[in-house]
């Protein structure tokens, strides 16, 4: 029985991705495409079945993991294992089967990365093969299904802010007030179904929407016990996305960060790295093909970054990237500035941003979106 359980155990079934989405590092990944085999998902999946070495796996990482030809194999099987599930989907394959096969399986929590909420802004998505008005169907099937058939599966729906984004390209969803509308036409489409399915849940204050100046990261708003929306803001990957604009970054040998204490994501080849931000797996801490979860997660190199973070010192070039200093001058030179000089005019908007703090300029978040 492990004793140091893992909080964050996520497989990437695939990295392909029907998307290519403009805020993604899926765009900048050097590593090849492929799916994870099945008998390596079931490898895992039964190592924490007997071990418990996390009370959850995600299917997330990067690409689309509804992509994958077994999905639906894998997730009964960890049903048949007792082993609960996270999916985090773009949502663009809730087709009826897919649906079908979630309610029915092991999936308690889906996040969808719905991110944008009208035909507009999905275009920053660059989606393959589905309009807006599809998407926004597919999305609101998932949810109709799961309260007319009273799932126990608890939904999250991303919604992306980039009011603060100031990189080129980092746009589209920068009106609160339509984002504001966006929401509560999506909670009076929830109440409508729950209302015509008998299982009306008490009213929440749409008013506090209303009243939310800023709808950024950090806040959840609960439509129902089951189903949140979640505000986020684009990120940076570790800087890397900042880097692949130009903009230069000094490097840091001092930091610390959870995600190594909290994190272990294996790509669909096996290759694992302890951050959820390292698209392209440049810190490898093992290979679950060869190693069991446990022995990689209480491996040498774990323990050589989680040492060093103790101490408040990177070793990863990777980690000393992301917690590096940006470049004034260079961001300068690259930002969108007439987005910028727009919040630096208005003296409200000029309060905030100086609150939040020049590290907190919205695109130094690392956090990944999707
Ligand atoms: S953000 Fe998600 S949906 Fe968009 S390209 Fe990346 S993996 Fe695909
Ligand atoms: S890359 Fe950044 S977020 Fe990831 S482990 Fe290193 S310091 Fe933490």
């Amino acid at each position: 029985m492990a004793t140091n359980k893992i909080k964050w155990l996520r497989l990437e079934l695939t990295n392909a991705c029907n998307f290519d989405c403009s805020y993604c590092t899926e765009q900048y990944m050097t590593r090849k495409k492929g799916f994870m085999d099945i008998k390596l998902a079931k490898k895992i999946i039964d190592e924490v079945a007997l071990t418990k070495i996390s009370d959850i796996i995600g299917f997330q990482f990067m690409g689309e993991g509804l992509l994958h030809p077994k999905f639906n194999e894998i997730i009964s099987y960890a049903k048949e294992k007792n082993v609960k599930c996270k999916l985090v989907t773009n949502g663009s394959l809730l087709t009826d089967d897919n649906i079908h096969n979630i309610i029915n399986s092991s999936v308690q929590e889906l996040y969808i990365s719905y991110f944008t909420s009208d035909d507009h802004s999905f275009k920053i998505r660059h989606a393959k093969g589905i309009d807006y008005t599809e998407y926004q169907k597919r999305v609101r099937n998932m949810i109709r299904k799961k309260i007319e058939t009273k799932s126990s599966t608890r939904i999250s729906i991303g919604l992306l802010n980039t009011k603060y984004s100031f990189l080129p390209g980092m746009d589209g969803m920068d009106n609160t007030q339509k984002i504001r509308d966006d929401v509560i036409s999506l909670i009076h489409f929830i109440k409508d179904i729950e209302k015509r399915s008998g299982v009306a849940s008490p009213d929440q204050d749409i008013t506090e929407i209303e009243r939310h100046e800023d709808l950024l990261e950090n806040y959840t708003f609960a439509i129902n016990s089951d189903i949140s929306v979640v505000f986020i803001e684009v990120g940076t990957w570790a800087n890397q996305f900042l880097i692949r604009n130009g903009i230069k970054i000094t490097k840091s040998i001092n930091g610390h960060c959870l995600n190594p204490f909290e994190q272990l994501f294996v790509a669909w080849d096996g290759t694992c790295t302890c951050c959820c931000l390292d698209y392209d797996c440049s810190m490898v801490v093992g290979n679950a093909n060869q190693n069991s979860i446990a022995d990689i997660w209480n491996g040498d190199r774990y323990k050589t970054i989680r040492d060093a973070m103790k101490r408040k010192e990177l070793v990863e070039e990777y980690c000393q990237t992301c917690r590096g200093k940006i470049d004034l001058f260079s961001f300068l030179r690259k930002a969108n500035v007439k987005k910028l000089s727009r919040m630096l005019l208005n003296r409200k908007k000029l309060k905030y941003l100086i609150n939040r703090g020049w590290k907190r300029f919205n695109f130094i978040q690392n956090e990944k979106t999707s």
